[in-house]
């Protein structure tokens, strides 16, 4: 495996580039620290492009943590695991839940993986690092009108045209981003005027973070290389120019991830 790494980059919220080390969230070469300027937790020393394509590509990286934290847990905690996945799998229609928050027309979904969960009235289009995945993905959302590119999100956002798009699906993508204001300049570009960006990253100021410390399931090496809370993420989208909205259905403290929509001002 090439361990190719970026150099040391600033803070992705206020650019600032003094941080301090945070040793105990910290994983072999994986540099986790704290932002001086404002506190945003980040990844200083992420892998490149180049590596994630290929040696850390997030579905080898995500299967075998997984496998990893499988092991650890007791048979309690593996059958709490079975009953939440049981209960997702009962819950409403994904299609239905975000038609509900976003509305219809072109979406677009920004690390969509091979999966394609969007059905009429959205017409799927995505972005996808991974070739295998992205092969898959565009098959599937060519037939249904949409497209999938091959490529980074911050970069590839930027071929597409003005204003096309009505949402933007961001589900576990901006944590591991390290070009977060490249992204989300590119998606309120491509969005029409009160378009809006959905968002679900990590919540490193949850509670379950605060008491289970470095076992907590958010870090991931070097996966997730931003740690929002509530404040770092609306900061960050008010750069972007976006106006922010949380839609958690619990409360946040409790909760694990941070669920937001950002929506495009429409401008008289
Ligand atoms: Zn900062």
């Amino acid at each position: 495996m090439t361990r190719s790494t970026q150099s040391t980059r600033a803070c992705p919220n206020c650019a600032a580039d003094k941080a301090a080390p945070l040793p105990a969230y910290s994983q072999d070469e994986w540099q986790v620290v704290e932002c001086m300027g404002c506190t945003m937790v980040y990844l200083q020393n992420p892998a490149d492009y180049e590596a994630l394509e290929e040696d850390f590509a997030w579905e080898k990286t995500f299967a075998a943590e997984d496998a990893m934290r499988h092991r650890r847990k007791s048979w309690i905690k593996r059958a709490a695991r079975q009953v939440r996945i049981l209960s997702y799998k009962l819950r409403r229609d994904p299609n239905d839940h975000y038609l509900s928050i976003l509305g219809a027309g072109n979406i677009l979904d920004v690390g969509c993986g091979d999966v394609v969960r969007w059905r009429a009235p959205f017409i799927p289009h995505g972005i996808e690092i991974s070739k295998a995945l992205q092969k898959t993905a565009h098959e599937k959302m060519h037939a249904l009108g949409g497209e999938c590119l091959l490529g980074a999100g911050a970069e590839v956002i930027w071929h597409f045209s003005e204003d096309k798009f009505d949402s933007v699906m961001m589900h576990s993508y901006l944590e591991h981003e390290t070009q977060v204001s490249k992204i989300l300049n590119g998606a309120i570009r491509c969005l029409k005027p009160g378009g809006k960006a959905f968002i679900r990253v990590p919540n490193f100021n949850s509670l379950n973070r605060r008491i289970s410390g470095p076992k907590w399931p958010g870090f991931r090496y070097p996966d997730h290389v931003n740690y929002f809370t509530v404040e770092t993420l609306k900061a960050v989208a008010a750069n972007a120019g976006f106006d922010f909205k949380l839609v958690n259905r619990h409360k946040i403290w409790l909760d694990d991830n941070i669920q937001a929509v950002l929506i495009k001002p429409i401008i008289a």
